[in-house]
């Protein structure tokens, strides 16, 4: 559908109908209402339109997760053959559908070694609640009912639900939950501006930062100890991307202990870094037993998830475990499934994967990093297709804006005002694009993030 066939919108009463009806998440509704939330309409490749007609370049993959970027009319056929075919049925009468055992077998294909057997769910948040079920029915199978504690990161986002967002380390979250829930702990985020000391390499602060892992096993007792979960590059969080060194060490670690390793690729998943999965990318170069995903398996155009399980954990579930009494009356959605198996299809048939890891990334990396070089902002790194940088008061000083000024919020309105989406995470600024976007995309988003620091600057003198 080209834009001028589209119908148009009563900007006015959609958001009348809005601020009267939809609680949004993650918002404050009152300054929301107050501001009138903005109308997304249409999408074609890695933009989209209001509906008053600006259009804005996708710098967030909607939500991290529109891997392919939008308009592909492969994805919209596969839904609507399924439709018509078996839009439903589910997978819990010893039943399954093609689609769901396609789709299966091609995950095994594309994952790391080891990887034969997948639990679909419908979204990450259900999948990192699959990811405690899994574990802790491993190690009861194992003869060692007591090992129930999974440890994750501050600041680290595993989902909304109870259970995910207690894995998370996201204290606003906390704070209105009574989170987390018992058997979950803590500890810091490798993120070297908040943690790490002066004169420190980066190399050594990711030892220093893996080691806290080591420190919390020791304090609770291994034998009590089930799981680490971790994201490769911490996403929601601010894009952390930890040091080289940070992950191997965490991999040694957990191998010493005999503890499981959960890799939380929602994000880092289907590409994002330049690998079908993000612990394959060598910077991260782990060995997790479980991955849970979502998001980018069907690039957002339906709503999936799942955990794929690694080899000693289906072995024990399929041949101690009798009944697994777990799962969603959407588990593996036909119609979802059929999305997915088209999507993976494109992203491989099309080599997008591949080239983000020889060309879209790499060229990303040197123009994210330019913007470096403006007086506001510092620190521009990038791995695969995300990428950071951090808004400074006083660059050379390494000093932040105080949080009350809400400096960051004022940059992502100026980027969404010059048409691109960026978001922002307290001090930090970051994009996660298409993993499709040209180099012109790219040259276009980066300049209109450079207009919008610049306008953010004018703003505050
Ligand atoms: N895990 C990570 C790393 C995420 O980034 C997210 C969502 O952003 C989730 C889990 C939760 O996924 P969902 O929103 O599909 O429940």
């Amino acid at each position: 559908m080209k834009l001028n066939d589209l119908p148009t919108f009563d900007t006015a009463a959609l958001r009348a109908k809005d601020a009267a009806h939809h609680l949004h998440p993650f918002t404050d509704t009152r300054s929301l209402n107050a501001a009138g939330a903005r109308v997304i309409v249409r999408g074609e490749g890695v933009r989209i339109w209001d509906s008053e007609g600006q259009e804005i370049i996708d710098g967030m993959s909607g939500l991290w997760c529109v891997n392919l970027g939008y308009g592909r009319q492969d994805l919209v056929d596969a839904a609507t053959h399924q439709m018509q075919v078996l839009p439903y049925y589910n997978a819990f009468f010893k039943t399954t559908t093609a689609p769901a055992a396609e789709l299966s077998a091609l995950l095994s294909e594309i994952a790391p070694p080891g990887f034969e057997h997948v639990f679909f769910t419908n979204s990450g948040s259900e999948g990192n609640d699959t990811v405690i079920r899994l574990v802790r029915r491993y190690w009861d199978l194992q003869g060692q009912p007591q090992r129930k504690i999974l440890i994750s990161r501050h600041n680290a986002y595993h989902g909304s639900t109870m259970a995910a967002a207690s894995l998370g380390g996201m204290s606003g979250m906390h704070e209105q939950g009574d989170l987390p829930i018992p058997g979950i702990t803590h500890i810091d985020q490798p993120y070297q501006l908040q943690h790490g000391k002066p004169g420190e390499s980066e190399h050594d602060f990711g030892l220093r930062a893996a080691g806290w892992l080591e420190a919390k096993i020791l304090e609770l007792g291994a034998d009590q100890v089930a799981a680490f979960i971790g994201e490769p590059v911490q996403g929601a969080g601010g894009v952390i991307i930890p040091p080289a060194s940070y992950w191997p060490e965490i991999q040694r670690i957990c191998d010493k202990y005999g503890i499981l390793l959960v890799s939380d690729e929602v994000i880092c998943g289907f590409g994002r870094l330049g690998h079908w999965f993000g612990c394959q990318h060598p910077h991260i170069n782990t060995r997790p037993d479980l991955i849970t995903f979502a998001k980018g398996v069907t690039s957002g155009y339906l709503p999936l998830g799942g955990v794929l399980v690694g080899e000693r954990i289906a072995r024990a579930l399929i041949e101690q475990g009798g009944d697994f009494n777990h799962g969603f009356t959407y588990s593996g959605h036909p119609t979802c499934c059929a999305v997915a198996i088209a999507n993976v299809q494109a992203l491989r048939s099309e080599g997008v994967v591949q080239r983000v890891a020889t060309d879209t990334a790499p060229y990303l990396a040197r123009q994210f990093a330019t913007l470096a070089d403006h007086p506001l902002a510092g620190d521009a790194q990038s791995l695969g297709m995300v990428a950071g940088l951090v808004l400074y008061k006083d660059k050379a000083a390494r000093t932040l804006f105080d949080a009350d000024l809400g400096v960051g919020y004022r940059c992502r309105d100026n980027c969404f005002k010059n048409g691109v989406v960026m978001r922002a995470v307290e001090e930090r600024m970051i994009i996660a694009p298409p993993l499709v976007m040209t180099h012109d995309e790219i040259d276009l988003m980066i300049a209109r993030i450079r207009r919008s620091l610049d306008d953010t600057l004018a703003g505050l003198r």
